[in-house]
């Protein structure tokens, strides 16, 4: 295993400053900084206008790539691709790209597999292995960006992992993809999303960055809740929803619900009023996700509303004046919910 620091994580002054240490002319830090986020080159050697001498020298220091794409699936209609990246321990990093007219979001994974063992989501079924590095997030979106030769308007951090238990990485690479010098996405066009973190909701609350925050939801009340996220237990819904409270307060900033439909579970109109009894007066969307089924467990036995459900929940909570969405179900014949395409490596074992 490498220990090489990797170039990504410098910031355009910290290169500037070695480049002047190995007394090299200053203008090679801009050189090498075009090459890594401009023209996303993998390999040193394809830096053309650094001599070869001073490549091998910044080879020896420095990591340029950690990660290379093993798997690329693409859905029928075209608009949603995904990737299972490999790092260089051969573990398995998922990521998709959504392609809307208006807007391209690389949804970025953060953790080889999650600790939180929520019912829902696949990232659940195989083993968690540990946190990404803010180069392995940042890398998913250059590699996507350099794949497809489109500019990644919004990332958001809602693939594998938990973003607030992986907090200071998970800032670092949204910092690294928000600067101008980097990958230049506007803040407000990053969004983490959590299970409900309380801690990290309350450091977050004191970023000074614009960036977005989700909350996946899921139940309105705090015995259904443990149900779909065990870790609820510990971050209680009452606590959660003031630590939501403060963070709109402190920061002025909407704040986006997550929350996946399912049958006979949460879908009830009577649980459409008790969301809205609990969120009200907070500043905010509510993103309603029809349940997308995960292949490798069965026993469950959960569906998606039928569609005049799902409308009917919706409804309810629109006239009552708050923001809400349907989201279309995207890329289910590519198993794009979180953590499927990588549950499906484990099994296939490959
Ligand atoms: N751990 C963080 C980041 C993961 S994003 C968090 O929980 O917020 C998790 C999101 O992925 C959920 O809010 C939901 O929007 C989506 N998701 C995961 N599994 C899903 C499934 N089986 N069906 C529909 N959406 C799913």
């Amino acid at each position: 295993m490498t220990t090489k620091k990797h170039l990504l994580e410098l910031s355009k002054e910290e290169l500037a400053n070695y480049i002047k240490e190995i007394s090299q002319p200053a203008f090679r830090a801009n050189q090498v900084h075009d090459w890594i986020f401009k023209k996303k080159v993998n390999s040193f050697d394809e830096m053309k206008n650094i001599p070869k001498e001073l490549r091998e020298k910044i080879a020896k220091k420095f990591t340029l790539r950690s990660l290379v794409s093993s798997k690329h699936l693409t859905s029928k209609d075209g608009l949603t691709e995904k990737w299972l990246f490999c790092n260089q321990q051969e573990q398995g990093i998922e990521s998709v790209l959504i392609k809307e007219q208006e807007r391209k979001t690389v949804c970025v994974s953060c953790g080889l597999g999650c600790p939180l063992n929520c019912t829902f989501c696949a990232s659940a079924k195989g083993e968690y292995l540990g946190d990404l590095s803010p180069a392995e997030m940042v890398e998913q979106v250059i590699e996507i960006e350099k794949i497809t030769n489109e500019r990644v308007s919004n990332v958001v951090f809602m693939g594998t992992g938990e973003p607030f238990l992986n907090y200071d990485n998970v800032l670092s690479a949204a910092r690294i993809m928000n600067s101008p010098e980097g990958l230049g996405i506007g803040a407000r066009h990053i969004t983490i999303s959590t299970s409900g973190v309380i801690t990290g909701i309350e450091r977050f609350s004191a970023e000074p960055e614009d960036f977005r925050l989700a909350i996946s939801l899921h139940a309105a009340n705090q015995k259904a809740r443990e149900k779909v996220i065990p870790s609820a237990k510990k971050w209680k819904l009452n606590r959660l929803i003031s630590a939501i409270r403060r963070y709109s307060r402190t920061t002025r900033r909407e704040v986006t619900f997550e929350y996946i439909l399912i049958d006979g579970f949460n879908a009830h109109q009577n649980d459409a009023n008790e969301l809205y009894e609990l969120i009200k007066g907070i500043p905010c969307k509510i993103n309603c996700i029809p349940y997308n089924p995960v292949k490798s467990d069965n026993t469950l036995g959960w569906k998606a509303p039928e569609p005049d459900i799902c409308n009917a929940f919706t409804g309810i909570i629109r006239d009552k004046g708050i923001r809400v969405t349907l989201r279309q179900e995207k890329g289910a014949d590519i198993s794009a919910a979180c953590g499927q395409l990588r549950a499906y490596k484990n099994i296939q074992g490959k």
